[in-house]
């Protein structure tokens, strides 16, 4: 057999657990790709046949045990719902529950996390909606809970999604593993709505284990990250999880929230483009019909393009792309920007301190009305609490350098900070100010793009800004520059060639109000507050250079 043979055999067989020898066919020889294939198809069509006789088996057995049962109609397994029934059931919330009446009746649809028999007459479970969690238990009584329906609970796939009635009811003592601690249920009825048919690749408890609990016993279970994100849709499950994404959604919504009230117009910018629009070297390159064209980087030109044509005020809230091979916890290829761009009428700073009391807009309505999801990330991954003043605080950039100096790092005053140095200032600032937020004005020019506008007062700097949170950049932003004669000058003083933005570069041609913004990476600002430590657990279905899949 020739060497690529073997290799695409071998492939082959890799993908086939069980075919762990070279398989011979009948005249001895090694089978063929085709072969093998088939032979590939027909185990799994064996194996798809045997578990669907195996589920026939389980349901009958159910039947046959559910015949002399006297709680037969209080558990079992609904058929598929076609929405064929609307009943007037109230509804209730797992997470509500904490606050109803002890001894009331509740309705629920949950997830069963885990179940824990304790012999043949109780079985606990522990139900999860969304980022909480209760514990539940069926416990066999004369009239309405059988020994059939215990063993039944007992056997519901993880992760399969049940419909519940019962008895709301205080513990002897807080539940402690559940974020609903004050009360547990008492099963009355329990039907399967979806059952989980597949073996999980982790189980939910490993993956939402606080972090100390590793500490105290390393034999546990441990979910790594690359497994998360490989099955990410049962990772997303955690209540962690959960809560992480409805951060970032409340990020969003409060980004929208505030700039909305001050007259800001939300706009969509072109992703593909003609042109690699910002110096080039990091766009992706696609096929565009008989043309190449590239993804956008940020929607920086556009959102100038919006200034001058009168807007005032615009916001995105999109995609950016990065074709940057950055292997590290706070680089990803696409992440979601939260752009702005502003007319202003005298002073860049009125733009910079209206993104600043943003932000503390943002963090202040996080912790009073997501203090439930803060809570819950914690839970798992403990955090110092975020530290930020009402009125933003402003540094400048040889402010920073004179701190870092005086800590005895050695930095050149035109350079831009590294990350070590970014992390070692925020350390520094903490310490000082005692704020996890601040403002770094007045960057070198030499760091910054084309479309940045100069000091006045010195020209080896610029009128421009970064923002960070725990010693790390959320933000860059500056004023821009809005005259026609100047730009089309230090784009080309920058290396760029004006014709490649010769639409941007025009668009101030017909005068064009000075303004000033910035870029913000939605995932980074989630990934900072919460001290999540890699920008990939603030990600869906994070894209970097080694990732695209799911
Ligand atoms: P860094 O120096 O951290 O690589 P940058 O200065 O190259 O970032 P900007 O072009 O200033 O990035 O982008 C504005 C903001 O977008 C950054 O402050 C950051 O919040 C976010 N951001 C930039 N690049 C990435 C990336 N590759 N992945 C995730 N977020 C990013
Ligand atoms: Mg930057």
């Amino acid at each position: 057999m020739l060497d690529s043979q073997i290799d695409i055999t071998k492939s082959l067989i890799e993908t086939t657990e069980e075919l762990e020898q070279l398989v011979l066919g009948p005249d001895g020889q090694p089978l063929s790709k085709k072969a093998l294939k088939k032979l590939e198809k027909e185990k799994e069509k064996e194996k798809r046949k045997q578990e669907r006789a195996a589920q026939l088996a389980q349901e009958k057995a159910l039947r046959d045990s559910q015949e002399d049962d006297f709680a037969k109609n209080n558990y079992g397994k609904l058929p598929m719902n076609q929405s064929s029934e609307k009943t007037s059931t109230i509804w209730s919330k797992v997470r509500n529950i904490e606050n109803a009446e002890i001894g009331s009746t509740v309705h629920i649809q949950a997830r069963v996390q885990a179940s824990r028999p304790t012999g043949s007459k109780m079985c606990f479970l522990i139900l999860r909606e969304g980022t909480s969690t209760i514990q539940a238990l069926a416990v066999v009584n004369k009239d309405t809970i059988s020994k059939q329906m215990v063993k039944f609970v007992d056997s519901i796939p993880s992760e399969s999604l049940v419909r519940v009635t019962a008895t709301v009811v205080k513990p002897d003592e807080p539940v402690k593993s559940c974020t609903v601690s004050s009360v547990e249920l008492h099963i009355e009825t329990i039907h399967i709505i979806s059952e989980a048919l597949a073996r999980l690749p982790f189980s939910l408890d490993d993956a939402t284990r606080p972090d100390e609990e590793y500490e105290k016993d390393p034999a546990l279970v441990k979910v790594n990250l690359d497994t998360r994100l490989d099955n990410r849709v049962i990772d997303l499950r955690t209540i962690t999880n959960n809560a992480i994404f409805k951060l970032q959604s409340a990020v969003c919504k409060l980004f929208r929230e505030f700039l909305d009230a001050q007259d800001f117009i939300e706009i969509h910018s072109p992703k593909i483009i003609g042109a690699a629009s910002e110096g080039g070297a990091n766009v992706f390159k696609v096929s565009y019909f008989k043309r190449f064209a590239y993804l956008a980087q940020s929607p920086q030109l556009y959102k100038q393009m919006c200034i001058s044509a009168d807007f005032g005020k615009v916001y995105e809230i999109a995609p950016v792309f990065r074709a940057e091979d950055s292997n590290t916890h706070r680089h990803l290829t696409e992440y979601i920007g939260l752009d702005l761009e502003m007319s202003f009428k005298e002073h860049y700073h009125e733009v910079m301190f209206m993104i600043g009391r943003m932000f503390t807009y943002i963090f202040t309505e996080l912790e009073k009305r997501y203090s439930h999801e803060i809570e819950i990330v914690q839970r798992q991954h403990p955090f110092e609490p975020f530290k930020f003043s009402e009125e933003p605080l402003k540094l400048e950039f040889c402010q920073g350098i004179a701190l870092l100096r005086e800590a005895g790092i050695e930095v050149d005053d035109y350079e831009d900070l590294s990350t070590a140095n970014e992390r070692l200032l925020g350390k520094l600032v903490k310490e000082k100010y005692g704020t996890d937020f601040y403002m770094l004005d007045k960057f070198p020019l030499a760091v910054r793009p084309f479309y940045t506008m100069p000091d006045p007062h010195n020209p080896n700097y610029s009128n421009s800004y970064d923002f960070f949170i725990r010693g790390e950049e959320i933000m860059s932003g500056a004023q821009r520059v809005h005259d026609a004669v100047f730009l089309e000058e230090r784009v080309k003083s920058c290396g760029v060639d004006p014709d490649t933005i010769r639409d941007y570069v025009d668009a101030f041609k017909y005068g064009c109000p000075p303004h000033a913004g910035g870029g913000v990476g939605l995932e980074r600002v989630v990934m900072l507050y919460l001290n999540l430590g890699n920008i990939r657990r603030a990600s869906l279905f994070p894209r970097d250079p080694k990732r695209i899949d799911p």
